[in-house]
């Protein structure tokens, strides 16, 4: 325990059974201190500390030397917080880190962010002049934080989460590949408990060069107060987001299970499944469609859109997810649509006797061995192949 930038910060201490976190929450906790930083006193260690609000942080950190300034806030578990998002960018090129390019991709980002963000909860609707943009971008990425203090969550690891959870399963459900793009840069791990986010003019131990600073080009992050750019900091104006977070949570259970259950891996043998995926490699489906297995349907592949484009079977444009692979006992390979109404699929790939030898001797080995009769219909070739497999 010491006593630096005007509060009281624990460090690790070996004398000490617990963490200097928990000691830091169970001391807050006694002195009603309701605003949590971590310090940054090596490029791993960390000191924690509290203060009574974001405000007596703020007038304190005033005083710390720039070269001192490696303090992130942590968002308590179980404790509110605004809405916000981490979005990184790692460039190909490297580029000067002032130069108008990495403003463009700002703009850009921020703006694809601003209308995914509105279509996921058009009843809390965000405007950009509600949002408070941050920039830690330099020349090798681009690295925008965006706070939104108008929104206020009940926690960040269930309901912000849940929530973040809901804009993920929507926005890679058949959507342009864009919107999908910029979520896989969104950082989905930021939602956790008693998480660590950095705070307006602080930088990594090891990154003195790369501050956390207001986006420049965003006018109302320019104009807002220190407090605004918290994420801790939840106003009295703020608007909770009640997206039935539980449910939600519920739901993505269910979903996600129901997901890993089915789709994962085939039943059949990977070997097969690495013919089938070489075969549909070669077709001109490959662009639009990434295929999956599905655990109870060993014939079937999910084919999961990548892209729009034109189907086959229908003769239209589709946007959405809509097709399915067939892998035939003949080792043919057919195409099928959901959108089409016959049954009929188009033959992607001609019969391969190797596969149809294959197919059938992994079916067999995992049908349960029944007695044969001998008037059930082809027992000759399930004996045969049974046979087979059995050498
Ligand atoms: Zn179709």
């Amino acid at each position: 325990m010491e006593h630096k930038f005007e509060s009281t910060y624990f460090k690790t201490d070996k004398k000490q059974t617990q963490g200097p976190q928990a000691r830091c929450h169970e001391w807050g906790y006694k002195n009603s201190h309701a605003f949590f930083v971590a310090f940054q006193a090596g490029p791993s260690y960390y000191e924690y500390s509290c203060y009574r609000d974001p405000s007596a942080f703020l007038d304190a950190y005033a005083g710390v030397w720039e070269a001192e300034r490696c303090f992130s806030e942590q968002i308590r578990e179980g404790q509110a917080c605004n809405e916000y998002y981490d979005i990184d960018w790692t460039l190909n090129e490297v580029s000067d880190s002032s130069s108008s390019t990495i403003v463009t991709m700002e703009q850009q980002m921020f703006a694809a962010f601003l209308i995914a963000r509105n279509q996921h909860a058009p009843d809390y609707v965000v405007t950009n002049e509600q949002c408070r943009v941050l920039s830690a971008s330099n020349g090798k990425m681009v690295s925008l934080h965006i706070v939104i203090p108008a929104y206020v969550f009940e926690n960040n690891h269930m309901h912000m989460k849940a929530f973040m959870h809901g804009f993920h399963d929507r926005r890679t459900q058949g959507q342009p590949s864009e919107d999908c793009q910029l979520l896989e840069h969104t950082d989905m791990g930021v939602y956790s408990k008693n998480r660590l986010m950095r705070i307006l003019g602080s930088h990594k131990s090891r990154d003195p060069s790369r501050p956390l600073k207001r986006a420049e080009w965003h006018e109302p992050s320019m104009v807002a107060e220190d407090e605004e750019l918290l994420i801790c900091n939840v106003g009295p104006d703020c608007v909770k987001v009640t997206s039935n977070a539980q449910e939600v949570t519920v739901k993505r259970g269910e979903h996600s299970q129901l997901q890993e259950s089915r789709i994962a891996r085939s039943s059949l043998p990977k070997q097969i499944v690495d013919i089938v995926r070489a075969k549909y490699m070669q077709t001109p489906h490959a662009t639009q469609f990434e295929m999956q297995c599905i655990t109870d349907r060993a014939m079937i592949f999910k084919l999961q859109r990548k892209a729009k484009g034109h189907c086959a079977v229908c003769e239209r444009e589709h946007g959405r997810d809509n097709s399915y692979l067939r892998l035939a006992v003949s080792g043919a390979l057919f195409l099928h649509c959901h959108r089409s109404k016959g049954p009929a699929g188009v033959k992607l790939c001609e019969s391969d006797f190797a596969l149809a030898i294959d197919i059938e001797t992994a079916t067999v080995l995992q049908t349960p061995h029944e007695p044969l009769h001998a008037d059930t219909i082809d027992n000759a070739r399930y004996l045969t192949h049974y046979f087979l497999a059995q050498v």
